[in-house]
């Protein structure tokens, strides 16, 4: 039963330069340094990596993020129970986040139809017809047993005017009310796989809420007063990133943020570039994150402290030096540009391996760049020499 005196989480703060904070997140599964970068985990892996990669020094992920939507479909939730919750069943001890599924039910377009009672889908696995709704989502993620639980959502699209836009929003509103109630219900009943003792903590699941309102400011601030009025354990700003212009995105986020309860955590989903990450931690954000890191790395994309480059390009041919000269990890201190370009040429699986490596550390170090210049309150210079070095192109 979940007990109010002993949180799911605690979050605690220990320096702020202005709006931007650094702290420790204590979850169930251990402490998180915030400002996070948490790499993605789709159907249960981080694409192109090894769990031992996460968990290495180099890396040293506290927390990833898998998809309800996608392990709901397949395995499908009678093998993740059986395998006894989803830490068991993927291999990983450390903090999960799970998304609702809202987000990708959203992305299939057309083929969704949506009902107050929830989402009406075909499978992209097999075509059958899904059913998707608050109560659902919640069940499957007790199922999974993550950490940390997202609330069902709906998702505006970017450009959404301003009626369409309060519908949604006030339809997630409703859902956020119901997912609450289906979740309380859940803990109370012992549903949740992954429950584990944790020294003044409660054990149980923690559950975000998730502000909406598209582009549309005066929405999002009422989207943010019906969340933080229904009661989260953290405060999620969604439906950012999906077709609106980047200067829009900062206006909500800078809008909202520093608006958001000051005691708990503030995730901002599914964004973006490390140089959006770091500006995202000056408007007040704590929890981040996204595929590109990844996805990028499977198409030969590097990130670098010197800009993005595209390691297929012909002038690395014969270039010694490595992907990122700033760079200490693994790959970096061991494979040139032209090794790693001949891997991609090739069409090598192990060309996707170490950019999405290196990716990932570049991620995650200048997180962890972020957080001691906050707390050194170095913060305005770190984030000043960040964004310029980044239009060098790799060079
Ligand atoms: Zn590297």
């Amino acid at each position: 039963m979940r007990n109010i005196e002993t949180p799911a989480l605690r979050f605690e703060i220990n320096a702020r330069d202005s709006e931007a904070r650094a702290g420790v997140l204590t979850t169930r599964r251990g402490q998180i340094e915030t400002p996070v970068f948490m790499p993605v985990g789709t159907a249960g892996t981080v694409k192109g990596i090894r769990f031992e990669e996460l968990e290495s020094p180099d890396l040293d992920a506290r927390i990833i993020l898998s998809n309800t939507y996608h392990l709901w479909l397949r395995p499908g939730i009678d093998v993740i129970k059986a395998a006894g919750g989803l830490h068991r069943f993927i291999g990983w001890d450390h903090a999960l986040l799970t998304d609702s599924g809202g987000f990708q039910v959203w992305s299939l377009g057309a083929l969704r139809r949506i009902t107050e009672d929830g989402t009406e889908f075909r499978s992209h696995v097999d075509g059958s017809l899904r059913f998707l709704s608050p109560e659902i989502s919640m069940e499957v993620q007790a199922a999974l047993g993550s950490d940390i639980v997202m609330a069902f959502d709906e998702c505006a699209p970017g450009k959404a005017g301003h009626e369409e836009t309060e519908r949604s929003m006030n339809l997630t509103s409703r859902w956020a009310k119901r997912s609450k109630i289906a979740f309380e219900g859940l803990q109370a009943e012992g549903a949740d796989t992954g429950r584990v003792e944790a020294e003044s903590l409660s054990g149980a699941q923690a559950l975000f809420g998730i502000v909406q309102g598209a582009a549309h400011l005066d929405l999002r601030r009422i989207s943010l007063e019906q969340t933080v009025d229904i009661g989260f354990d953290g405060y999620a700003i969604g439906g950012l990133s999906v077709g609106e212009e980047k200067s829009v995105m900062f206006e909500v986020i800078e809008e909202i943020a520093p608006r958001m309860p000051q005691e708990a955590p503030r995730y901002l989903m599914g964004v973006g570039t490390p140089e959006d990450l770091v500006e995202a931690v000056a408007r007040g954000v704590d929890m981040f994150d996204c595929v590109l890191p990844t996805r990028n790395g499977r198409t030969g994309q590097a990130f670098t402290s010197r800009g993005k480059l595209n390691i297929k390009n012909a002038r690395w041919t014969n270039d010694s030096r490595p992907l990122d000269e700033s760079c200490a990890c693994s790959v970096c201190r061991r494979h040139s540009r032209a090794y790693l370009r001949h891997l991609c040429m090739s069409g090598e699986m192990l060309a996707s391996i170490l950019l999405t490596h290196h990716n990932l550390a570049f991620f995650l170090d200048t997180m962890r760049g972020v957080r001691q210049a906050i707390r050194s309150g170095d913060f305005p210079k770190f984030r000043r020499e960040f964004t310029g070095r980044l239009d060098a192109n790799g060079e």
